[in-house]
């Protein structure tokens, strides 16, 4: 079959077409000596790297081999696994982007939106989803690690679906809560077009006591996950705690009524 490039598919009639590309797939098949499920499988065979179990990983070196990442994982096996430090984050992103409002400075305030959102979630993932082996990964923020592909993680199994930023038609148009988050990172030109209307509209400036809420409730979370990591509770017990803490009290009103 040296000429299968050249295997001619063309054909007006449907059926005649199928059993040309049956025909082809044979032909091609025999001259690998392979079955269609060694082809699938080989295909879906990815180059595994020897220095980490995240496919798709390129790094050259243990993640541990950089000096940072070193000093990072050294830190998460501490007592309070890091949260002292995503505590203090929150808090001046909060304080930060309270002081861009104050002052008008809408460019800096949306382009540290997504920052809250992926410190947070990140920090959820590393500590009650990320597999042992993959820590050293995900605190190197080398790719693949993206927010996204987290966030999706966290929301099915923490926030048990209930998460709002890859939803849409609540007051967002035809974006996402994610879309604008990722615009803002960007400092893209979608978000300079949004900093002009807020100016325009300088005269109301938007209230920001509902956005400062938000990220305290976020502050208040792991600053309760770390008193109880520091007390010696397990992150099975800390696990099932931040689930209940993202369950609305009604769900929980649902689950008693049920209860004979
Ligand atoms: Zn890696």
């Amino acid at each position: 079959m040296n000429d299968w490039k050249g295997f001619d598919f063309k054909t007006t009639n449907e059926a005649e077409g199928r059993d040309r590309v049956h025909e082809f797939l044979d032909k091609l098949l025999s001259e690998l000596k392979a079955t269609p499920g060694e082809i699938l499988k080989a295909a879906k065979k990815k180059v595994q790297n020897p220095h980490c179990p995240v496919g798709g990983c390129r790094t050259k070196q243990p993640h541990i081999a950089d000096a940072t990442v070193m000093s990072v994982v050294h830190r998460f096996t501490g007592p309070d696994k890091c949260l002292r430090w995503v505590h203090a984050s929150l808090c001046e992103l909060r304080d930060s982007i309270a002081q861009d409002h104050e002052h008008q400075r809408y460019m800096c305030l949306i382009t540290r939106l997504r920052q809250v959102e992926e410190v947070y979630f990140r920090t959820l993932y590393v500590l009650f989803l990320a597999p042992t082996d993959a820590i050293p990964h995900v605190l190197s923020g080398d790719p693949p690690n993206s927010f996204s592909g987290i966030y999706d993680e966290v929301n099915e199994t923490i926030l048990e679906g209930r998460g709002v930023l890859k939803g849409s038609g609540i007051g967002f148009g035809g974006f996402s809560p994610m879309d604008i988050l990722n615009a803002g990172a960007h400092a893209d030109y979608k978000t300079m077009q949004t900093v002009v209307w807020l100016h325009e509209a300088s005269e109301r400036p938007f209230d920001i006591e509902g956005y400062k809420k938000h990220i305290n409730n976020y502050i208040i979370r792991i600053d309760h996950l770390r008193g109880l990591l520091e007390a010696g509770r397990d992150l099975d017990t800390a696990k099932q705690c931040i689930i209940n803490m993202h369950t609305p009290i009604e769900e929980f009103s649902k689950l008693a009524r049920k209860e004979p």
